[in-house]
């Protein structure tokens, strides 16, 4: 079943029109990955989903239509959005900050189990639990916004750029994290990446935007043997 589709999806910045027309679609349950040079709009598109920037076309998430919702209910529906740069609450324990993405929540014994389960798969994080988040390092920062949008138990999650800034094997720790929590979890997830090695390690399949279209969607194995792909994104 697909759980989101964006048909022809536009956005402006004021305007400015950067998204001139993004089709994609995650199921439900999968991985998918946006890829793209700097400006073709990846985190444009992330934040026309969530409701944060002005669209048109259609997003339809679980058999709704979403575009024009705002942020708030959008996350209500299900979607959780881990921004670039994290977006974690410098003043704020490790704890609190988990507690934050759990708001909407009542079920204590869940949350309780949730938190447990994140700082098994994050033992970066158990370490630091009473930790301002400020105090920890950028990879710790990127498993601390990770673990937080999933204590919202969302449904689909949407990951900007979770290697950014960050030295090559602590990114990998990162992605291998996230890999472990999709397969345990069962959420899908829309993942931009500039680094294609690091994506196509989750993702089951991946659109290529350029200057703010989608013009070539494949699975990873497809899109790894396009030699233009390896030449953009794969180093060669
Ligand atoms: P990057 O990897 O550099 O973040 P991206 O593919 O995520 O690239 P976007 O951040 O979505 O690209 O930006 C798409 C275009 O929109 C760029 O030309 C950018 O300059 C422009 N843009 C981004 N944010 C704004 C804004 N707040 N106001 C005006 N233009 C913006």
């Amino acid at each position: 079943m697909t759980l989101l589709e964006l048909t022809d999806v536009t956005a402006s910045y004021g305007p400015v029109q950067v998204l001139e027309g993004v089709s994609l679609s995650v199921p439900d349950g999968g991985a998918v990955g946006i890829l793209g040079a700097n400006g073709a709009g990846k985190t444009t598109t992330l934040r026309a989903i969530s409701g944060v920037v002005r669209t048109g076309g259609r997003i339809v998430f679980d058999g709704q239509d979403i575009r024009g919702l705002r942020p708030d209910q959008v996350a209500s529906r299900g979607i959780a959005h881990v921004p670039e740069g994290r977006g974690t609450l410098p003043n704020l324990t490790v704890r609190e900050n988990l507690m934050v993405g759990a708001y909407l929540r009542k079920d204590r014994k869940g949350i309780s189990a949730d938190v447990d389960y994140l700082l098994d798969l994050f033992p970066n994080l158990k370490a630091r639990i009473s930790s301002n988040a400020s105090a920890l390092s950028g990879g710790e920062q990127q498993m601390l916004a990770v673990g937080r949008a999933f204590m919202a138990r969302p449904r689909l999650l949407l990951l900007d750029e979770p290697s950014l800034g960050l030295a090559p094997s602590t990114a990998k720790n990162v992605y291998e994290a996230i890999r472990r929590l999709r397969i345990e979890s069962g959420i899908a997830m829309l993942v931009v990446e500039q680094n294609a090695n690091l994506a196509f390690g989750i993702v089951d399949t991946a659109t290529v935007l350029e200057v703010g279209r989608s013009v070539l969607t494949g699975t990873s194995a497809e899109l790894k043997g396009r030699d233009e792909i390896r030449r953009a994104y794969l180093g060669g």
